[in-house]
């Protein structure tokens, strides 16, 4: 079904239209309003407008057309590029949009663009169920799901996107477009991968699977390219059950760890094991072969809390400066790179972190969602975290821009768009590789103007 909205001209004809809140300059609530998740983006926006449904958002989409101001889309905040906010522009907020229905028969779910993962895994492990989400609870289902998404689930489930069955879009002419294989099949396909570029997904639905309780959490090691080349053969044998995202950080403070190892370079099998508790030993033994551990955290635990051991330790407010890539393999050129700057993390915060792309995620051919690196079966994030201020914006992301010059010659050209930041607009062709001339088009489609340009922007 498509529906159409009436032309919004003033401010007071928004507000009147709108049931959630807008928000503006002097409003009491305007800083509250204009923050986002990376503290590196401090934007002033004209307009915040936080939306409760689909005709709040499209009466914002139309507003900022009508007064040619730039727009914004913000789910769940994380945009590590800070597309979520805009100087003197319109921001549609969606965290008031955060519903989740499930449908236990179906093995199905529809969460509006605001949920987060948090909001998902709730709801769906009350029955058992669950899908590929972030692997930190406060990520947006919207813009995780929209890039691709990655986490714990991956290789059995495959990409966030691929498990992704109907979406109800706001277009940029503000009318809402119902997508899916059948309908609008073309803005369905582009949006399994091709970012926030093609309107706002006002709800998502979401093929689900039985997964409950997990073996999981992290097994630590010394930094060194043994392990990770040991981790890599793992990942090549290991049943698709079994996922282990590798972090190269700086040994966190924490019970598990020994204090010798505290702020010194390690490595870590972030693991989550999704088959039955009889095979949680050799799990561990798996762990075990990649090198001496020296520490462990790893248990049985319901599928949603391993998506939040890390929320405290990445809150709002903190800055950020990413990069990604994508590879086929860990090369010795690539595995030098990770030695010589995951030995030199800038902060506690900081980390790399190499997931698993294989398995599931290779079930679906490179042309059948916009996601074209199905070849991929490594996507690498490095990402400088700190909390020390603006101040120190500029060695942090001297060192991550470093650090990708000497990852890039080993992997592949283009990297996964939820890991890129604002410099990374030259990459999108590359990113899409076989599918961006087919994504041009389906932008040209739904917005030739390029209203929705805050992103990893595919031109009209
Ligand atoms: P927002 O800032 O709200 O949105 C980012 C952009 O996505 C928006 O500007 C818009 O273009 C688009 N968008 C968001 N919602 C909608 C919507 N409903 N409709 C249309 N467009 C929308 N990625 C992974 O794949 N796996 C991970 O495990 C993972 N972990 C992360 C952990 C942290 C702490 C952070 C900061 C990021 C992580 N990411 C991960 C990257 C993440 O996928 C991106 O940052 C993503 O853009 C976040 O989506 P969001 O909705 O939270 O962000």
């Amino acid at each position: 079904m498509t529906t159409t909205a009436k032309p919004i001209e003033s401010l007071d004809t928004l507000r009147g239209a709108v049931r959630g809140t807008v928000v503006t300059r002097g409003d009491p609530s305007y800083d509250e309003s204009r923050r986002v998740y990376n503290a590196l983006h401090d934007r002033r926006p004209a307009v915040v407008v936080h939306a409760v449904d689909a005709g709040d958002v499209m009466a914002a989409v139309l507003y900022a057309r009508e007064h040619s101001l730039p727009l914004a889309v913000r789910g769940g905040s994380h945009s590590v590029a800070g597309f979520g906010t805009v100087d003197d522009g319109l921001v549609v907020d969606l965290s008031r949009m955060r519903g989740v229905r499930v449908d236990p028969e179906a093995r199905t779910a529809r969460a509006e663009g605001g949920a987060t993962w948090g909001d998902f895994n709730h709801a769906t492990h009350a029955f058992g169920l669950a899908t590929t989400g972030g692997v930190v609870s406060t990520t947006g289902v919207g813009g995780l799901t929209l890039g691709g998404g990655m986490g714990h689930l991956a290789r059995r489930c495959g990409l966030s996107c691929d498990n992704l069955i109907a979406a109800d879009v706001v277009t940029a002419e503000g009318t809402l477009v119902s997508c899916d294989a059948e309908r609008h099949p073309d803005l369905f396909w582009a949006l399994r991968g091709g970012g926030g570029n093609f309107g706002v997904a006002v709800s998502l639905a979401y093929r689900l699977h039985p997964v409950s309780d997990v073996f999981a959490g992290l097994t630590c090691y010394p930094l060194g390219p043994d392990v990770v080349r040991g981790w890599q053969r793992m990942i090549e044998d290991a049943p698709v059950e079994l996922n282990t995202i590798l972090v190269i950080a700086l040994g966190p403070e924490e019970p598990f760890l020994p204090e010798r190892w505290h702020g010194r370079p390690i490595c870590a099998a972030f693991t989550c094991f999704s088959g039955p508790a009889a095979d949680d030993e050799k799990v561990l033994a798996r762990l075990d072969g990649l090198g001496p551990v020296v520490g462990r955290f790893m248990e049985r635990m319901p599928y949603p809390v391993i998506n939040t051991l890390f929320d405290e330790q990445l809150p709002p407010g903190l800055f950020h400066y990413w990069k990604g890539n994508f590879s086929r393999d860990l090369t010795d050129g690539a595995i030098d790179a990770h030695m010589e700057y995951g030995g030199t993390m800038p902060s506690m915060e900081s980390d790399t972190a190499i997931f698993p792309i294989d398995g599931a995620c290779h079930e679906v051919g490179p042309e059948e969602t916009a996601f074209a690196y199905r070849d991929a079966v490594f996507s690498h994030s490095i990402g400088a975290t700190w909390s020390t201020g603006a101040a120190d914006a500029e060695a942090n992301i001297a060192w991550t821009r470093a650090y990708d010059k000497a990852l890039r010659p080993h992997t592949e050209e283009g990297g996964y768009v939820n890991f890129m930041d604002t410099d990374d607009q030259d990459r999108v062709r590359v990113n899409y590789r076989q599918n961006f001339d087919r994504l041009r088009a389906v932008k040209r489609r739904y917005d030739p103007d390029n209203v929705f340009r805050l992103n990893q922007n595919i031109a009209p």
